[in-house]
């Protein structure tokens, strides 16, 4: 990015928010909470989201005129950076050719073959509209194969909003699933279990006892939606081997990790391949696309190749093939992946230092391009630990952040996401923006009267 864009990051102090304040409350009129999806509304953090004009590359512009070095990058399908010159080619080719078809077309052709050349469990997909819809898809698949009606999910790994999956935390071990927003019927999470991540001796015991009921186990291999906590070694082998021994299917869920973590996804980087794979964000390009796919045998049950119903309007989408299209086209360059380790690296380095010399407390876990800071002293290897986080800290430090012109995800829960577009320069402002940052929160904790709480 430009020289301008770093010099206006280093800038300390409120920016001047009054469009964004109003363009909030018309929104509040009109949507629930003014956003089409809750955690955009900064309520884990107060204060007022940014309405956003644009972006170029890692930085967006709020409609204030205000620049911030971006981390959220759209909940991570952004791994190239906003308005990168090939996508938006692409997508402006497609669109004067057509929107919408409702007829098969080559380019989802082209990219089903780029993504079964690239992850290495799929042999055949499916491509859909949403993560939420890939997931459900997924299990209800999952369901007609085996022909069980249970599944298996892990505490703090989130699968889309679909009814059956809506289950966050059971008390851990053993316990049924309830749901956790009012509207999904007992019934329909009664068939889930909840499990605590990264625990074998928990997946164990639920299969000894309820094994034959099994059809899936769904798992995010990286979960990014805790924050990111890494699988412990042999973490997803023990469930391969689990899955094998009762004839249960395995899947990964890679929306988040998928063509991120590495080219062919978390299962290629920990060399672990699953039944089924779960796959969106980075796959669309910033266009609404996901996909499922996998083993051709289990694939073939779909409709209508087979008796397994699913379908979708504007599914293989042509502005939004095109975009996944230059998406893996451009990640299939040299060294992209390795730039995105290194630049990666250097941030949660320099995260870790600012905090060190701050006298704040805190715990990084990153895989590849995708991080967190947790506000805890404690290793963060699954929910419960996720949980022991200062969330007034991070609310501190995410408005010192905001205040240097560095976005980061409006909640502790959340992934950071580097992108191509990161250059060094804005991973060295970005790590000098985190020393004040990291200052202001360590004064707060001391000084309670100074303390700054967004409202
Ligand atoms: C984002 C996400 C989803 C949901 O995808 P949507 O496109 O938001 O429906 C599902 N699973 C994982 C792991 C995700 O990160």
């Amino acid at each position: 990015m430009s020289g301008m864009t770093v010099r206006e990051v280093n800038e300390a102090g409120p920016r001047t928010v009054t469009k964004s304040e109003s363009a909030f409350k018309a929104a509040q009129d009109v949507m629930p909470g003014g956003v089409n999806s809750p955690v955009r509304a900064f309520g884990a953090v107060g204060g007022t989201p940014r309405f956003i004009g644009k972006g170029s590359g890692a930085v967006v512009t709020d409609v204030d005129g205000n620049d911030y070095t971006d981390y959220v990058g759209s909940w991570g399908p952004m791994i190239l950076g906003h308005a990168e010159e090939r996508v938006v080619a692409a997508i402006n080719k497609a669109a004067a050719r057509g929107c919408s078809f409702g007829a098969p077309t080559e380019a989802e052709t082209r990219l089903a073959e780029l993504i079964i050349a690239r992850v290495p469990s799929v042999e055949m997909v499916r491509l859909v509209n949403s993560g939420t819809e890939a997931a459900m898809s997924a299990v209800r698949l999952a369901r007609a194969f085996t022909g069980r009606d249970a599944v298996v999910k892990f505490e703090g790994c989130y699968h889309g909003h679909a009814d059956a999956l809506l289950v966050q935390a059971g008390s851990g071990l053993l316990t049924f699933g309830t749901p956790s927003s009012p509207g999904v019927p007992a019934g329909t999470t009664g068939d889930t279990f909840v499990l605590p991540y990264n625990d074998p001796q928990a997946a164990e015991r639920l299969f000894a006892r309820h094994g034959e009921r099994i059809a899936a186990v769904l798992v995010e291999p990286v979960a990014g939606n805790m924050g990111c906590v890494p699988p412990r070694d042999g973490f997803l082998g023990y469930l391969r081997g689990l899955c094998d021994k009762h004839e249960a299917l395995l899947v990964f869920d890679e929306v988040m990790t998928g063509f991120r973590v590495a080219p062919g996804g978390a299962q290629e980087l920990f060399g672990i391949e699953p039944d089924l794979t779960c796959m969106g964000k980075v796959l669309g390009g910033g266009l609404p696309m996901a996909a499922y796919g996998g083993r051709r045998d289990i694939m073939e049950r779909v409709s209508p190749a087979g008796p397994v119903y699913q379908a979708g309007t504007l599914s293989g989408n042509p502005l939004a093939t095109a975009a996944g299209i230059a998406t893996l086209e451009a990640l299939a360059e040299e060294n992209v992946y390795e730039t995105l380790e290194a630049r990666s690296a250097k941030l949660a380095h320099g995260l870790a230092d600012a905090a060190r010399h701050a006298g704040v407390q805190v715990t990084h876990n990153r895989v590849g391009s995708m991080l967190c800071t947790f506000f805890t002293h404690r290793p963060v290897t699954d929910y419960a630990s996720a949980t022991t986080s200062d969330v007034r800290a991070y609310a501190r430090f995410f408005h010192a952040m905001l205040d240097r012109g560095v976005y980061l995800a409006p909640s502790q829960f959340e992934c950071m996401f580097v992108s191509t577009a990161h250059t060094d320069e804005l991973i060295e402002s970005t790590v000098a923006a985190a020393a004040g940052a990291f200052a202001e929160v360590a004064r707060a904790s001391t000084d309670p009267i100074g303390e700054r709480m967004a409202t």
